[in-house]
């Protein structure tokens, strides 16, 4: 399996929220066959200052070959690598939406994403399996009481494409952290589907959704829980549900999305090891 790396260019620009830009890109190569899986991940190379493109870490043929191949490309020209969403992959077609939160200029991805322009080209890693296990929404939903959903706004994609491929009639409840009121955006939301909207009016990240879902009356049973945001928040959750609510770890998908106060760049912190850890010896059981 070869893992796709590719140019792709910004073909509109939408602001769905005062927060969020919609940004659609056409891939110049993109398997017909990827990408339109619920909850998927791909890493995206943003140009450093003077380029007009980020230089692309050659194709590779084995999981992690790319890895070393974009290390390889000298610190200076170097592309940042982030990791996004697809929202939706436009069928029939090399179009692809993500959706960017706009927190501010730290970021090299959020400053892109606020000035993209319609023609502007950035380096596609993926989709891919080679690097990220989709969630096996099918078996995980059927060998479970009910769904919980928790996350910010940056788990908002994977949460909507999650919501848009459970089974009809699958009891769900869905919490998700964003801002204020005027970041709330459409959800598909089926029978038996509860969405829990949490502003945080300027509160601490994660604050309101881990609070929320401690305070929660859930539904009896086992539950599916996927968690993803804020890393510290993550965290809390899942201990909460492991420890106080008895849910199996293996009932639950987390990923810290982004860490408070540090850059995807910076170096993992231990406890960022240990939740590797954690999730490595999950895949290898399943
Ligand atoms: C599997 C996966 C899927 C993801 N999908 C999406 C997606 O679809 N859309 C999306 O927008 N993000 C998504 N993220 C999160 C995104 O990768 C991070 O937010 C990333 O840090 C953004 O990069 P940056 O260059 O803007 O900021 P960085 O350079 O990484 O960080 C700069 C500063 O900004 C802060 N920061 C980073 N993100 C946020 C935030 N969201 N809110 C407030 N402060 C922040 C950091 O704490 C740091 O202080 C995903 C992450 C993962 C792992």
């Amino acid at each position: 399996m070869r893992l796709p790396v590719t140019s792709v260019q910004v073909t509109e620009v939408e602001r769905v929220t005062p927060r969020t830009a919609r940004i659609t890109f056409e891939a110049e190569e993109l398997d017909p066959g990827v990408g339109g899986s619920p909850d998927q991940q791909v890493k995206l190379c943003f140009p450093r200052p003077g380029q007009d493109a980020p230089v692309l870490p050659e194709r590779n043929d084995d999981a992690m070959g790319w890895y070393q191949a974009y290390l390889a490309i000298p610190e200076a020209e170097r592309p940042w690598m982030r990791s996004l969403t697809v929202r939706r992959r436009l069928p029939g077609t090399r179009l692809l939406e993500i959706d960017f939160v706009l927190h501010g200029d730290a970021g090299p991805a959020s400053a892109w994403a606020e000035r993209a322009r319609p023609g502007d080209r950035l380096g596609l890693v993926g989709p891919s399996e080679l690097y990220a296990r989709p969630v096996p929404l099918g078996s995980a939903v059927a060998a479970a009481d009910w769904v919980l959903l928790a996350g910010d706004e940056t788990a908002l994609p994977a949460i909507h494409t999650l919501l848009a491929a459970l089974p009809a009639g699958t009891t769900a409840l869905v919490f998700v952290e964003v801002a204020d009121r005027a970041e709330e955006q459409p959800l598909p939301a089926p029978d038996g589907v509860a969405v829990r909207w949490l502003h945080r009016d300027g509160a601490a990240p994660g604050r309101p959704l881990t609070e929320a879902v401690v305070a929660a009356e859930l539904p009896a049973g086992t539950p599916f829980a996927w968690l993803a945001g804020e890393a510290a928040a993550v965290r809390t959750l899942r201990r909460h549900l492991v420890e106080e609510r008895g849910v199996p770890k293996a009932s639950i998908e987390f990923t810290g999305y982004w860490r408070h106060r540090f850059t995807q760049d910076d170096a993992p912190t231990a406890e960022d090891l240990a939740d590797a850890r954690e999730k490595s010896a999950q895949a290898t059981a399943d």
